[in-house]
């Protein structure tokens, strides 16, 4: 008779049937941490319908066709060993939370250990796996320090993004902490520019990563820059088409015709107002921030035939980031 108790490959120590088999069996994890837990046991169980169930409808991962989607993370767990789970750090807070952790695995007989600090977000009462920051190996540096500044993002069909934001009119304290947040909040997503209203702040603000060209050409983002009541002027003539994407549109990236130079006035931090003439990258993420904070998003520019095109996948996105994503 066979008697081996069959431990978690979460790595609690618990029989499978104790510890993250109910959540696989349709419990809800009462915290981020035991879902992430759950979601490494069902990586390694081999279990994807799971990791769909709980992936954030917005997360770049998210894919709307399930059985290209389902064999491709199936492939993942057959063609790795999952020897250990390492969590480093857990942080929780209001509806987001952060578990850094260390995913011990080899692949065809290789080391493929890597550091992954994971966000979730709360969505309807249930913790969802939304993005995260990876790094090969074992680095303990991915950990949170202090408390979490990532904020909860606003995404398309919210309201807010088609508000006009109000004007500042003193840069308080609550002002530069919200800034700070911004930056977390734009690095730990990836993205290049962040406007207030994707933070549920209606208000006239964004921030950008600085692109600049190296010596091949390359863009290379640099420091953060803040931009106050930003007002846009002398729009050149000449344009020039792009690719854009949004933190608020995820999973999309669209051709843009914008100008090549505009001017831009705004107060910075330190509450001095600047003009700058801008060109080229930096002129579109300028317009593309700025756009958002007159209620503007970049697939209004697109063309009449060009927006029917990506209607449905609008329709989609909608849907399963407003109604729901059971499936
Ligand atoms: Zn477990
Ligand atoms: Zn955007």
């Amino acid at each position: 008779m066979e008697n081996e108790v069959k431990q978690c490959p979460c790595g609690s120590g618990k029989h499978y049937q104790d510890c993250c088999q109910p959540f696989h069996a349709g419990q809800v994890p009462p915290d981020a941490l035991t879902l992430m837990r759950s979601r490494y046991a069902a990586y390694a169980l081999n279990l994807p319908d799971y990791i769909i169930k709980t992936t954030h409808p917005a997360s770049p991962q998210y894919s709307d066709d399930y059985s290209r989607w389902a064999k491709k993370l199936s492939s993942f767990s057959q063609h790795c060993k999952f020897e250990k789970l390492e969590v480093l750090d857990f942080k929780e807070q209001r509806d987001v939370a952060t578990v850094t952790f260390v995913a011990h695995l080899s692949q065809n007989g290789q080391d493929a250990t890597f550091t992954e600090k994971s966000y979730f977000d709360k969505v309807n009462g249930k913790w969802m796996y939304r993005i995260g920051q990876l790094a090969e190996g074992r680095v303990p540096n991915l950990i949170t320090t202090g408390q979490i500044k990532i904020l909860p993002l606003a995404y398309y069909g919210n309201p807010i993004l088609r508000k006009k934001g109000d004007p500042i009119l003193e840069i308080s304290e609550e002002i530069e902490t919200l800034v700070d947040d911004m930056i977390e909040t734009m690095d730990g997503c990836d993205g290049i520019g962040l406007a207030a209203p994707q933070v549920h702040q209606s208000i006239q603000l964004f921030i950008i990563r600085e692109p600049t060209e190296n010596e091949s050409g390359e863009i290379v983002w640099g420091d953060v820059k803040v931009f106050i009541n930003p007002v846009l002027s002398a729009f050149s003539e000449d344009k020039w088409i792009s690719s854009e994407g949004c933190l608020s549109i995820p999973s999309i990236h669209l051709d843009v015709e914008r100008s090549k130079e505009v001017t831009v006035d705004y107060t910075n931090l330190d509450g001095e107002r600047v003009q700058e003439r801008c060109s080229g990258m930096k002129a579109r993420v300028i317009m593309h921030e700025y756009d958002h904070l007159q209620g503007v998003l970049f697939i209004d520019h697109l063309s009449a035939a060009e927006k029917e095109k990506i209607d449905p996948f609008l329709k989609r996105l909608h849907h399963r980031i407003h109604d729901g994503t059971e499936l």
